[in-house]
């Protein structure tokens, strides 16, 4: 889906709600509606299409006003398609529909559909330029494969699109934002929310030329601070650089606090150090561990016993699952501060949290965990971790382990009420950090 094919037709709706099978709907793309259809499948779309309008229960919605869908077709001669390539979905006479931004096709140049898909961000002639910028320099990058730009990308009923997309060469995809104005706490969350659960890295990207003026603003101190300081500027230099190297070059900025005083210095860097900094690049990087920076974040300031750096970035990554009402003093009382580094030692075998256990003393730190009766009532949510992969099933299965497992889960059977509430109230948290987990 990163890079379809061009299709015939251009698709002002190119994200739309398939109600076939749930009335709410479903997010789907055009294309992977459309596109795949022959002449014989495509003619039945649009049959079933209509059939279900007239019925009342339309079988596509748009995403902006709800409103029915129906299929329209360009002509074979004029498009070369007998398929569905030729098709695109169209708002039916509906008065909900009058206002909708997605309403007007008709004639609508691609330009004019993509000014139209903004809908409403003010979109700056600066903010263009930085992003045809990047976009430009990604494609000269010999370890991104494909870019796409304002392209949606669909998660749990939701889209975005992202400024920039690239899939490297790893398999990774990282989105750019580029971000000129101070963002608002909702929109930070929002989008590292969104990306995590989409598996895309997120990569915040600043006007080089404005961090003076930018870097104070609390939006940007919110990005930059739970991401350990640093984040990633783009300007004509940085393009410059890039069009020499043949390569994606940022400049990567390290803000630090002086006193009353906020100091910066920058680097031009390749993607290897965008790489690094998401996380991606990481040999012994656990696909059960969330890699991007403020899960990283977390992980590292429990890993170094800094409990206030921890709560800084646990507020944040809270907040980017949605989890408002639990703060770090919440983590400290429930235990999770402590069961979380045990969790990430029982999935990689290393120690996770400082103390006088040898690096990969896996199953003493383990069993010390599961001894301690403030953290018995987690021994189900270490059960579910320790049967996540072959390597923590390994671990868990040690006869010294799994006897205190085992004992711990018939005292919870027994008593459940307090580890019932512990899963209840930490899931969306440990599910950002271990995204492999069940539901
Ligand atoms: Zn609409």
């Amino acid at each position: 889906m990163l890079t379809p094919l061009p299709t015939a037709v251009p698709r002002l709706l190119d994200v739309v709600l398939d109600c076939r099978r749930y009335p709410d709907g479903d997010m789907a793309y055009a294309a992977s509606l459309l596109d795949p259809l022959d002449a014989s499948e495509l003619a039945q779309l649009r049959r079933t299409t209509t059939l279900s309008h007239v019925a009342r229960a339309p079988a596509f919605r748009c995403v902006s006003c709800n409103g029915p869908l129906l299929v329209r077709t360009d002509s074979v001669r004029s498009s070369r398609e007998l398929g569905g390539r030729r098709a695109r979905f169209y708002h039916a006479r509906n008065s909900r529909a009058v206002g909708c931004l997605f309403n007007t096709e008709g004639g609508m140049t691609p330009d004019a559909i993509n000014a139209r898909q903004f809908e409403g961000r003010q979109e700056g002639a600066r903010h263009e330029a930085l992003k045809g910028g990047l976009i430009n320099v990604l494609h000269r990058d010999a370890e991104v494969i494909s870019v796409a730009t304002e392209q949606p990308v669909i998660a749990d009923r939701r889209f975005r699109r992202p400024d920039v997309l690239a899939m490297l060469a790893s398999g990774d995809r990282i989105a750019f934002e580029v971000q000129l104005a101070s963002p608002q706490m909702a929109t930070i969350v929002g989008r590292a929310q969104f990306y995590a659960d989409t598996r895309i890295a997120l990569l915040w990207v600043m006007d080089k030329a404005q961090l003076d003026a930018s870097l104070p603003l609390q939006g940007f101190q919110d990005i930059y601070w739970p991401q350990g300081g640093a984040v990633f500027a783009f300007d004509d230099e940085a393009l410059a650089e890039s069009k020499r190297a043949g390569a994606l070059r940022l400049h990567r900025v390290t803000v630090t606090q002086v006193d009353n005083r906020l100091e910066w210095t920058s680097e031009l860097v390749g993607l290897d150090a965008v790489q690094a900094f998401l996380g991606l690049d990481l040999p012994d990087r656990h696909p059960g561990i969330a890699a991007d920076p403020l899960a990283r974040a977390l992980l590292d300031a429990l890993a170094r016993g800094d409990s206030r750096a921890a709560g800084a970035a646990f507020t944040l990554l809270a907040h980017s699952c949605g989890v408002v009402d639990l703060v770090w003093h919440d983590a400290q009382q429930d235990g999770f501060d402590r069961i979380v580094p045990v969790l990430v030692t029982l999935l990689t075998g290393h120690k996770a949290a400082p103390s006088g256990y040898a690096d990969d003393a896996a199953a003493a730190i383990l069993n010390s965990a599961l001894e301690a009766p403030s953290l018995r009532d987690w021994s189900r949510v270490v059960a579910v971790v320790g049967n996540s992969t072959v390597e923590a099933a390994g671990r868990m299965a040690r006869r010294s382990t799994w006897d205190k497992v085992s004992r711990n889960l018939r005292a919870i059977g027994q008593a459940p009420q307090r580890a019932d509430a512990l899963e209840q109230r930490w899931r969306p948290v440990l599910k950002r950090l271990f995204p492999r987990l069940p539901d």
